[in-house]
């Protein structure tokens, strides 16, 4: 079936270029990287050459570059490996309500079972985070402060620069979540001023089970996964070496076309959120208006169930989201929607578009077309909207 696809925020289509520089290494190129022979030694080099695709795209040196097996093991890796080393310096971290799962988790971990403190900063309507309420966060135990580059349900970016500086003048760890900006941001570990930052290769056109984690050059760490001494003694377990050369490759892409994705995916995110606010009435916008990640678009449609919105639109070939793929299929409304200010009842009629460079112009205007009478409809079966209860704000 030929949908729509608008849920690139939670995986994106391999680029298929990427699969060509795959396939030798699964067919005649399967060795080990660390082996001593001769066909090894051009393995290793190939995954040493995908390593600088990474180190160049986010601005770092290949040394610093740790392979994981995505976003959630960098994010695990960064905030557990710094706890444990840093455990006898200190218990506090610093992080916000609205980080992904696989940050929020590893902090209520480090709570619970090693009697770690852990701060939450709030944010405002946008979702922004304020750099003075991390100024004020700080104390002398505090270890790392982790804080996310880009929302992933709402798109807000957050003020990583002013943080880094913040957290480099305390000389406190500084970790980023930046799974949802590389690719669709400029992304440069120096002018952010971090020591850590998290990046996953499916939220950019390359596979499912990729990534990376950077870590700063005398930055201590301890590894999670323990065994043999590969990646710098960082990361234990014979490479995945399709799988780093197809990240290696989508880095590569990812550089050389950010410019022209941002441009493409913001033209018909610009689009959709001009169809959609122009044509439907009351609708919020969640999400900063401007500092936001150009593929993005979060709104709360009063009334409805976002849930019955998505059923009703995938009957209809249209795939979006009602946020994170995680929290989806619970009752839960999204702790990100929450933390902006929204109530329950808002929050459950919250719906996220993410556009991708696959998308089209006309796809955008066939969801256009389609989502007023979809809202009309669902809005006249909706004893929410009936009662007259609905209020904007
Ligand atoms: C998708 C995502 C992750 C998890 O990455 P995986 O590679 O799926 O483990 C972490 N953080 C954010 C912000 C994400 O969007």
């Amino acid at each position: 079936m030929k949908g729509i696809y608008l849920d690139n925020n939670a995986t994106t289509r391999v680029d298929p270029r990427i699969w060509t520089k795959v396939i030798p290494y699964l067919d005649e190129l399967y060795y080990n990287p660390s082996a001593q022979y001769t066909p090894s030694h051009q393995v290793k080099e190939a995954v040493e050459e995908a390593r600088r695709e990474l180190a160049q795209l986010i601005g770092a040196n290949p040394s610093e570059i740790v392979f994981t097996s995505g976003g959630s093991e960098s994010n695990n890796t960064a905030i557990k490996g710094v706890a444990l080393a840093l455990i006898d310096k200190g218990n506090h971290i610093i992080t916000t309500a609205i980080e992904h799962h696989a940050v929020l988790e590893p902090c209520h971990f480090l709570q619970k079972h090693l009697g770690f403190d852990v701060t939450y900063l709030p944010v405002d309507r946008y979702g922004l985070v304020d750099p003075d309420e991390v100024r004020k966060a700080i104390r002398k135990e505090t270890i790392l402060i982790t804080i996310m580059h880009a929302n992933n349900e709402i798109g807000t970016v957050e003020p990583i620069e002013e943080i880094g500086k913040i957290a480099k003048e305390a000389s406190v760890y500084f970790h980023t979540d930046a799974v949802q900006s590389v690719g669709k941001l400029e992304v440069n570990v120096n002018k952010l001023g971090v020591d850590l930052l998290s990046l996953s290769g499916h939220k950019f056109h390359g596979p499912k089970g990729t990534g990376a984690l950077y870590i700063r050059k005398g930055t201590k760490l301890h590894p999670l996964i323990h065994g043999g001494g590969q990646e710098g003694k960082r990361r234990a377990g014979t490479e995945n070496v399709p799988g780093i050369m197809a990240l290696g490759e989508a880095a590569r892409l990812a550089q050389v076309e950010r410019e022209e994705r941002y441009a493409h995916t913001k033209n018909l995110r610009d689009k959709l959120e001009r169809g959609v606010l122009e044509n439907i009435p009351q609708v919020l916008l969640n999400g900063h208006p401007q500092k936001r990640l150009p593929n993005t678009l979060s709104v709360c449609f009063l009334g409805i169930e976002g849930e019955s919105i998505l059923m009703d639109l995938n009957f209809q070939g249209i795939w979006a989201s009602s946020g994170s793929a995680c929290s989806s299929g619970s009752l839960e409304p999204s702790h990100v929607l929450l933390a902006i200010g929204l109530s329950h009842e808002q929050a459950h009629g919250s719906v996220r578009f993410s556009v991708g460079k696959f998308n089209t112009e006309e796809e955008i205007e066939r969801v256009v077309d389609l989502l007023p009478s979809t809202i009309e409809r669902l809005r006249e079966m909706s004893p929410l909207w009936q009662e007259g209860e609905v209020q904007l704000t």
